[in-house]
């Protein structure tokens, strides 16, 4: 698989198959999605806990695999979170993406991280 040439339908369907062959529907209640995308998240930032950005060397191959394999977790909790609630990411995702543009108008933002 590569994001070139995959659907997003094709990776929920995916992760949807992967849950259910094992029967874990019944453990992907939103609560427990959101813990566990949580803790996933927390796994990829103990990568950078007690560094400093520079001493992170993200493109160390053992460095880069953690990473990789932590974003995956995320990626597969999130599509987790979506299939159990059928939420459509692509739709989500767009319409974030076009209240962001309100909210913050490149022309007033670009460059800047806060005001
Ligand atoms: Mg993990």
């Amino acid at each position: 698989m590569a994001d070139e040439r995959t659907l997003v339908a094709d990776l929920k369907r995916y992760v949807s198959d992967f849950v259910r062959e094992r029967d874990w529907e019944r453990f992907h209640n939103p609560k427990d999605l959101a813990v566990s995308l949580s803790i996933e998240c927390s796994e990829l930032l103990e990568i950078f806990q007690w560094k400093g950005q520079e001493d992170v060397d993200v493109k160390d191959e053992k460095v880069a695999n953690k990473m990789k394999e932590e974003l995956a977790d995320i990626v597969i909790y999130a599509i987790s979170m979506a299939n159990a609630t059928s939420i459509d990411i692509s739709d989500a995702v767009s319409e974030k993406i076009r209240t962001n543009e309100s909210k913050y108008p490149a022309e007033e933002w670009k460059g800047k991280a806060w005001l």
